[in-house]
């Protein structure tokens, strides 16, 4: 049954690439009590303030989009930061949801928790059959453990809570810090960076032969509000294209759409992370949602965006 639009909602995370994005799709669909704290105001790995914040706003519905994020360079240098802080967000909203009696909970995890051999298109059912990828291995554990919770959550108490796991995203309002970000804003920016300042060359990371999926901000906010409505099940739930690129052909895309007319070079002695990422997507298409933005429409806005907001891209 369609969640109740006038129910008070909190959105943890909701100045973030996903949160807001959520946020803007909740508001659009009338969503009339909508509730979000910045990282200021509310600290998620603070667990006193975490129970205090729901004890006094006892929100029926929770999305939980809060986390520390990173690309491949930050998620590798400071694993422990990757590891611990979402953990404790995780479990501090979790538990203090779960003492709220909040009736439906969407957590969002990551492509990154499956194997990092896994079969691809990678199902569901590929969690915990295998290794992970080294480079992002710490998010993962965490990620999966927030899955775990939500399942104990669901078997012990009967509460409606879900997961949803989504591919790579990108979109307006993304990370573009080069050595915080994912590959997407990186070469946006650096491609754009080129093109300014006149260079010939431009230089990227690793071999441009891993292939990834990527999926706008506002498709996965439009099936994060699909899965509120229509989701209720143990297992999580995979949200993406099903399609995916190599990281080259990614890098040519940015390069045209920005307008850079010179060469592309691939620095081998950084890492390429997983060799392929791509979401088996059958579950979601079964609901009845499909995406919508194509990418190369969602790196022009991306672009765009990017331009607008040179204090908080650069
Ligand atoms: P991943 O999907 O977890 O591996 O994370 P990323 O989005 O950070 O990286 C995806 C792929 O893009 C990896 O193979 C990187 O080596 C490659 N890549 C190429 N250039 C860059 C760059 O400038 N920044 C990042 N983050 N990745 C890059």
């Amino acid at each position: 049954a369609p969640v109740d639009r006038s129910a008070t909602t909190y959105v943890a995370g909701h100045r973030g690439l996903v949160g807001s994005a959520i946020w803007r799709r909740l508001e659009r669909e009338g969503f009339s009590d909508l509730r979000g704290r910045t990282s200021q105001e509310l600290d998620l790995r603070d667990r006193d303030r975490v129970f205090e914040y729901f004890r006094a706003t006892r929100p029926r519905y929770v999305v939980l989009a809060a986390a520390r994020v990173g690309g491949i360079l930050a998620n590798a240098s400071r694993p422990v930061e990757f590891l611990s802080d979402n953990l404790r967000i995780q479990t501090n909203v979790m538990d203090a949801a779960l003492e709220a009696g909040v009736e439906r909970l969407l957590f969002l995890g990551s492509s990154c928790i499956y194997p990092r051999l896994a079969p691809q298109p990678i199902r569901e059912d590929a969690l915990l059959t295998g290794p992970l990828e080294p480079t992002n291995e710490a998010y993962a554990l965490a990620k999966i453990a927030g899955i775990g919770q939500v399942q104990a959550t669901r078997r012990q108490y009967g509460l409606r809570w879900i997961s949803a796991m989504p591919t790579n995203i990108y979109g307006p309002g993304d990370n573009f810090s080069p050595t915080g970000s994912h590959v997407l804003p990186a070469l946006i920016r650096r491609y754009w960076e080129a093109r300014e300042s006149g260079a010939s060359e431009v230089v990227n990371w690793g071999t441009g032969s891993p292939r990834r999926e990527f999926l706008h901000a506002d498709d996965l906010a439009d099936a994060c509000l699909h899965l509120l409505d229509s989701y209720d099940d143990d297992a999580h739930i995979n949200v993406g294209t099903g399609v995916d690129a190599t990281i080259k052909e990614i890098a040519a895309l940015v390069s045209d759409v920005v307008g850079f007319e010179g060469t592309t070079r691939w620095d081998e002695t950084r890492p390429d992370g997983t060799p392929r990422k791509v979401m088996d997507v059958s579950r979601l298409t079964a609901l009845g949602w499909t995406p919508s933005i194509p990418l190369r429409e969602g790196l022009e806005s991306t672009v765009r965006w990017f331009e607008d907001n040179p204090s908080r891209a650069l």
